[in-house]
């Protein structure tokens, strides 16, 4: 009864190692659901692959990977603050290399905290978390484990603003420049413009970067036959033309979703489109699901772990026990089943 992940092993490392080979100084970064592939089996191909260091998003994913057999550095994206005590309580673990991104925060793990090992944040244009340069004067790490500075550039890639980013960090405490989102060109750029030793931290590239190399599917788990006028569902709606009613695998708690209606004309059709809302008449919205050459309509908003999708005309194209296509989106499925062609 399954949403599946269906991978196709060798093409999909093909992919991951042509990332390697361009990125030197790579750094796997396997947070949130792995991407869809999850945490445990990215850390274990970060091993495979023989890095040195594999970045997590936030202080919980630390032991994620550490169970699913990582031991080598790890670095947590997330800046550190005093509140959060799952990031505090990894400070003295000599694996683990902490972000800071305020001046306070930085003097407290100074006071508090004298051997952590940290990477010092620098705020880029994406305006998220970071010291801007004028605050980079005052930075002074004593005896922390300076690991470098670390720059989050916006998925576009902006080079010049690395470089400017990079240069004024390095000038002011030499270290390692960690960079995200540049490409191949522009992170080449960026080394010879430094000289000095940089890390790239890549996740949707290098895991998500051939969506040839996997698919999902779902099965088809019953089939009725209805009639114009039968009624169905939660919200027990009636059937609206003949055909066939399919419940298929992968619902609410994978993360299938409806998709919100391309045009919202109403304040009625925008309270629809949010909450939870009875269809008043079945097919109103396209599902991800693919049944033969088309996407079958949701017959009703999708269940916990199933949609009910409605199929028109007497051959609904499918039997139950057939795997049919679902478009996904990555970062917010959650698969049942990793199966590792
Ligand atoms: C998530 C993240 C990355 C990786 O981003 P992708 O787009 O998945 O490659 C890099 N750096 C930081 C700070 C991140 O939070």
């Amino acid at each position: 009864m399954t949403l599946a992940l269906n991978i196709d092993t060798r093409a999909w490392r093909a992919n991951i190692k042509s990332v390697q080979d361009s990125f030197p100084g790579l750094v796997p970064v396997a947070k949130g659901n792995g991407y869809g592939f999850s945490l445990e089996a990215l850390a274990r191909e970060a091993a495979r692959m023989n890095e040195d260091c594999i970045a997590v998003g936030i202080a919980e994913e630390v032991a994620v990977v550490r169970a699913a057999g990582w031991s080598r550095d790890v670095v947590v994206l997330n800046p550190w603050r005093p509140f959060d005590a799952a990031a505090t309580a990894l400070l003295e673990e000599p694996g683990v290399i902490t972000t800071v991104s305020r001046l306070e925060d930085l003097d407290a793990l100074v006071r508090q905290y004298p051997r952590a090992r940290v990477l010092v944040e620098l705020r880029t244009s994406m305006n998220r978390h970071g010291l801007t340069l004028e605050e980079v004067a005052a930075v002074d790490t004593g005896t922390l484990g300076f690991e470098g500075w670390a720059i989050h550039l916006p998925p576009t890639g902006a080079l010049a603003e690395a470089q400017t980013l990079a240069s004024t960090g390095v000038a002011h405490q030499r270290g390692a420049v960690w960079v995200s989102h540049l490409d191949a060109t522009h992170y080449a750029k960026l080394r010879t413009h430094l000289g000095g030793s940089t890390r790239m931290r890549i996740g949707t590239k290098l895991w998500m970067g051939d969506a040839s190399t996997y698919s999902a599917t779902g099965t088809v788990l019953d089939l009725h036959r209805v009639s114009r006028g039968t009624r169905f569902g939660y919200h027990n709606g009636k059937v609206t033309r003949d055909g066939w009613l399919a419940v298929v695998s992968g619902g609410t708690a994978h993360g299938i979703a409806l998709a919100a209606p391309k045009k919202l004309k109403s304040l009625r059709d925008r309270v629809n489109a949010t909450a939870e809302w009875a269809l008043d008449e079945v097919g109103r919205q396209v599902s991800p699901f693919r049944i033969g050459k088309k996407k079958a309509s949701f017959a009703e908003p999708p269940h916990m772990h199933a949609s009910m999708l409605f199929l028109p005309g007497a051959d609904p194209g499918v039997q139950v026990g057939d795997e049919v296509p679902v478009t996904c989106r990555m970062t917010t499925t959650t698969f049942d089943e990793l199966r590792w062609n």
